[in-house]
């Protein structure tokens, strides 16, 4: 078993000398499933759990080992390894986590291209593509868009052309999994060893798609409600699975509702609408009724939707909301860091002053 199927490279092996000389192993994390993992290793494929080491150090879910993620093991028998830690991802896919905490969840790691998957029934709105190619960007993920249940819908081709016109740089598929329309062309996409992950709302078709691109069930998928046609969700776990030309292909849960945890100047997503606000004669326009918007002059004559900037706004919000959960998780951090060392040094107390101590 080799581990360069699973994008082992030269760079990875680097920053791996220092865990080889202790006698860890590389591995890479297939499946999530709450404290147990799934993993990839020279050995086969095993199980993992962290040390209690790495439990302790990482402190926050997005420092624990996610789906794609590559870390160091120490296998303890034929099957199962004990994680030390979690190698420095190239690519991070993180949403923030439902219950309302404003801690990042990691989706997945080390994605080289993201599907953004909307179904054309019931599902298709432009506002939340924008919201996702900035949740790939984000994460320095090349997004593709591939439209689902073409077969569902008369004017696929004006949806499709819609979306190419909104988003000229980012490539569309359109597809069906029941008349296999597009699916050739989502398939020639897939390269060897690259990493991709499909990401969307519950019951678009991701699982579906993965197992017609496999050929096989590797996952599976809802039955259609009679009253919605939006499918029930099933997918409850994310999962990595190689395909049969050996690119590796990440499922993930549907996202009912993405908030974004990092922006990054919205992604490019609103290339069209930033550009015009840099003409605005004021820098800090709002682009509501100020004198000289460029953005309302564009509105009024007809070049840009009303739509558009709504929806920009919208994460314009979103962004600033974002920055001062970041702030809130930087004093959270600190506050825990110092609640850390006191115990540390409590230990160190009870221990006569012979455990170590250092500040963190
Ligand atoms: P997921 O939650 O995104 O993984 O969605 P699933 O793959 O489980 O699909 C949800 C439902 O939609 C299932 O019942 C599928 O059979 C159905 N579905 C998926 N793709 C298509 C498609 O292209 N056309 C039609 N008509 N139904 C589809
Ligand atoms: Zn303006």
């Amino acid at each position: 078993m080799t581990i360069l199927k699973f994008g082992w490279n030269e760079i990875r092996s680097r920053q791996f000398e220092p865990y080889a000389k202790q006698g860890l192993i590389p591995a890479r994390v297939t499946a999530v499933f709450s404290w147990q993992y799934e993993i990839i290793s020279s050995l086969g494929k095993g199980s993992g759990e962290m040390t209690g080491k790495l439990r302790y150090d990482a402190l926050y879910a997005a420092k624990r080992p996610a789906v794609g993620d590559w870390v160091a093991a120490r296998p303890i028998n034929d099957s199962h390894c004990l994680i030390h830690a979690v190698l420095p991802r190239t690519s991070c896919l993180q949403r923030q986590k439902v219950d309302g905490d404003v801690e990042a969840q990691v989706v997945a790691s080390n994605v080289d291209v993201c599907f953004i998957v909307q179904a054309l029934q019931g599902d298709f709105n432009l506002p939340r593509l924008d919201r996702y190619i900035a949740f790939a960007a984000s994460a320095l993920v090349a997004p593709v868009i591939v439209l689902t249940k073409a077969d569902l819908v008369d004017e696929a081709e004006e949806l499709r052309a819609l979306v190419c016109m909104t988003h000229p740089d980012i490539p569309v598929f359109l597809v069906s999994a029941v008349t296999g329309t597009g699916i050739e062309e989502v398939r020639e996409q897939l390269e060897p060893y690259k990493t991709y992950a499909a990401v969307g709302s519950s019951g678009v078709g991701k699982s579906t798609l993965l197992n017609v691109l496999s050929g096989t069930e590797l996952m599976k998928t809802a039955q259609v409600r009679e009253d919605d046609m939006r499918g029930r969700h099933t997918t409850t776990h994310r999962q990595m699975f190689c395909l049969p030309n050996g690119s590796l292909y990440i499922d993930t849960p549907g996202i009912r509702e993405l908030a974004l945890f990092e922006h990054d100047g919205l992604g490019g997503s609103f290339r069209d609408v930033e550009g015009l606000a840099r003409q605005c004669k004021f820098r800090d326009c709002q682009h509501m009724n100020e004198p000289g918007c460029a953005v309302q002059r564009a509105i009024k004559a007809g070049e840009l939707d009303e739509k558009r900037l709504a929806s920009f706004a919208k994460m314009k919000r979103e962004e600033g909301a974002c920055q001062s959960k970041q702030i809130l998780l930087t004093k959270k951090a600190s506050k825990a860091k110092i609640k850390r060392s006191t115990v540390h040094y409590k230990d160190y107390v009870r221990g006569g002053g012979n455990k170590s101590w250092k500040l963190e």
